[in-house]
């Protein structure tokens, strides 16, 4: 890099706001699963908007290319530098407004998810996005990647949590959109373009976002399901029975519960009987027993309409976690027993029994004796829809047909007007995919407000169209 333009980014965070030490910038550089590996010239932790403004009007400048990066927990690859100045948020941390009666708080980009429940929990208040990264992932990196989690059945995806945003534009210019506002008909809603927008059109640098009642009861079970058709009837059955109560509804397929229990320690089986299919549910309510009731009553239904075989209730929240356990360890499980394909789809509800069904049998007749482990969070269409290499296959070898794979999966979920990617992004792994899939008006559109903000593609330029 320049090294008049170095100096300037220097200058522009001050001090405490750069490095170029190769052992503290290594661990941003790394994918946690070791997927993608990175390199930069310098490592730039802003401590302020203005801070992160300044950097970025001098990338703008000199054309110097920027990769944001919250807690590096994206599994897309698209928070890794190839040579791009890496824009690390993790220093703004601040808790700028909290406003319990209006329900909202106001947190900077660097702050993790968990951290952001914390504060909410401590005001008596509910932020409900939650995912096993939580302790890492950042606001920013939730906001880029609109993710989506456990709870989405019930509050949304993080686009539906966020009330106002504060960004720092591709010409360093800031977007003061902290509006704490539910209702603002002014015309374009801009701060929708920037969520989800995997740090192609802007630097998050805080969000205004919506809390939520303090749940005063949570009921965990697993059941056994014959049928991904009864699982959906169950789901039917829950929403009818709790009247919005279900917060949770994880589908799990044998061989990924199979898995998990031999590969992860200390887990066991949760039912005596064994059924193709599990689901995890969670039901909270606002009374203090109402979900154990309403779990008590839902149970009952669905036991004398012969939709589940077999239930366990988690008696303590010790048993509630280990239930979860089994759900968010299918991918660490995948891992240990060879790795594999993921794909990471969305589905209309209805669509997915006949989904499951084909495609299996066409992976199956393509590549015989892979091991199929397909689970994740039914209740908002959404499968994790992952591929182990058959006992005994070289895992590398397996990994290198990845294409192949996803192509028989791809095709279908898009024959049914299914998504390639529902919660994770594009990233730099699923951008040339998407082109395959995605309308082409609708890429033509991306293309036109990226080159509006961004005419010189600065802000991550390998990501995204
Ligand atoms: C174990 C595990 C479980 C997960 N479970 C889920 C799940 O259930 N649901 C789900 O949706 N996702 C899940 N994820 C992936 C999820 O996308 C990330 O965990 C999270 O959203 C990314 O946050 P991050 O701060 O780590 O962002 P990073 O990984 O650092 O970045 C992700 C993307 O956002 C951009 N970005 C980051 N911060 C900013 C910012 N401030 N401004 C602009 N762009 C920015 C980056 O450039 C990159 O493109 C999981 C990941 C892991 C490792």
């Amino acid at each position: 890099m320049d090294s008049a333009a170095l100096a300037e980014l220097k200058a522009a965070v001050g001090t405490d706001g750069w490095t170029d030490d190769a052992e503290r910038i290594g661990p941003h550089l790394v994918e946690w699963r070791g997927a993608w590996s990175g390199r930069t010239p310098i490592m730039l932790t802003p401590g302020s908007t203005e801070q992160v403004a300044a950097a970025v009007r001098v990338c703008a400048k000199h054309g110097l290319a920027i990769t944001p990066q919250g807690g590096n927990t994206g599994l897309v690859g698209g928070q890794i530098p190839q040579g791009e100045v890496l824009l690390s948020l993790t220093r703004m941390r601040a808790v700028r407004r909290i406003e319990p009666l209006e329900d909202v708080m106001v947190v900077e980009a660097g702050l993790t998810l968990l951290e952001a429940q914390q504060v909410a929990a401590g005001a008596d208040r509910l932020f409900p996005l939650s995912l096993a990264a939580e302790g890492t992932a950042t606001i920013g990196g939730v906001i880029s990647t609109n993710a989506g989690g456990t709870a989405v059945l019930r509050y949304g995806v993080t686009r539906d949590l966020v009330l106002g945003l504060e960004a720092v534009l591709a010409d360093g210019s800031v977007f003061h959109g902290l509006k704490r506002l539910r209702k603002d008909n002014t015309g374009y809603d801009l701060k929708q373009l920037l969520i989800g927008a995997e740090g192609t059109l802007g630097v998050v640098t805080a969000a205004a976002l919506k809390l939520f009642p303090m749940m005063r009861s949570r009921a965990t079970a697993i059941v056994g399901v014959e049928t991904v058709e009864a699982a959906l009837s169950l789901l039917a059955t829950a929403k009818d029975e709790t009247g919005g109560g279900v917060e949770a509804f994880e589908l799990m397929n044998r061989q990924g519960l199979e898995l998990v229990l031999a590969h992860i320690p200390d887990t066991r089986a949760p039912l005596e009987t064994e059924t193709p299919w599990s689901v995890l549910i969670e039901l909270v309510s606002g009374e203090p027993g109402g979900a154990e009731r309403g779990m008590e009553r839902l149970l009952e239904a669905a036991f004398e309409a012969g939709l589940i075989v077999d239930a366990a209730v988690a008696q303590t929240a010790g048993q509630a976690a280990q239930f979860w356990r089994l759900r968010e360890d299918m991918s660490a499980a995948q891992k240990a027993a060879g790795g594999g394909w993921k794909h990471d789809i969305s589905l209309p509800l209805t669509e997915i029994p006949n989904f499951i069904a084909e495609t299996d049998a066409a992976l199956q007749m393509e590549f015989p004796g892979i091991r199929q482990v397909t689970f994740g969070h039914l209740g908002d269409g959404n499968l994790h829809y992952n591929v182990v290499p058959p006992v005994g296959e070289d895992p590398t070898a397996f990994a290198a047909r990845r294409d192949e794979g996803a192509r028989i999966v791809h095709d279908r979920v898009a024959a049914r007007e299914g998504s390639i990617s529902a919660e994770h992004g594009l990233g730099v792994l699923k951008t040339d995919e998407a082109l395959r899939y995605k309308d082409p008006a609708q890429v033509a559109a991306m293309r036109a407000v990226r080159q509006a903000l961004d005419p010189q593609r600065v802000m991550n330029p390998r990501v995204l169209f």
